[in-house]
């Protein structure tokens, strides 16, 4: 798998096996989030996956209390912009924090990546979704 090509199918496929992974340029070693065919630096194709350590820090965050039909259910909840030890960035879900307690949410606290279930109608259609946690 992790020879395969930087695409979100195979990017999804590695999240199910609980591994978080960005795209590494050979060439130059630019890392990118969301991964990438091309390198967004030098623009050579071919990147490969790198593992990421899921440690970073919080930059920003933002409380959702009415979100899209899909996620209303679990509104209100918490979206973070990360700084990740590899100095990239990630936007996901962080959870292990009450949404109704802002204050308690510290810009530049260190939180650690973590693996959800999202179950399908059928156990072979669950996919995992990336979310972070205090650290
Ligand atoms: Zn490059």
């Amino acid at each position: 798998m992790m020879s395969s090509e930087t695409t979100i199918l195979n990017y999804q496929a590695l999240l199910n096996e609980k591994k978080l992974c960005a795209a590494e340029c050979p060439s130059c070693n630019t890392l990118m989030f969301p991964p990438r065919l091309f390198c967004a630096n030098c623009f050579r194709r071919g990147t490969r996956w790198k593992e990421l350590s899921g440690r970073g820090k919080i930059r920003s965050f933002t409380i959702i209390h009415i979100a899209s039909a899909t996620h209303a259910a679990d509104a209100p909840f918490v979206i973070v912009i990360l700084g990740l030890a590899e100095g990239i960035s990630i936007t996901a879900r962080l959870v292990g924090v009450d949404p109704l307690k802002p204050e308690d949410i510290k810009i530049g606290a260190s939180v650690v990546a973590d693996f959800e279930e999202i179950p399908g109608t059928s156990p072979d259609q669950s996919v995992t979704r990336l979310i972070f946690r205090p650290a």
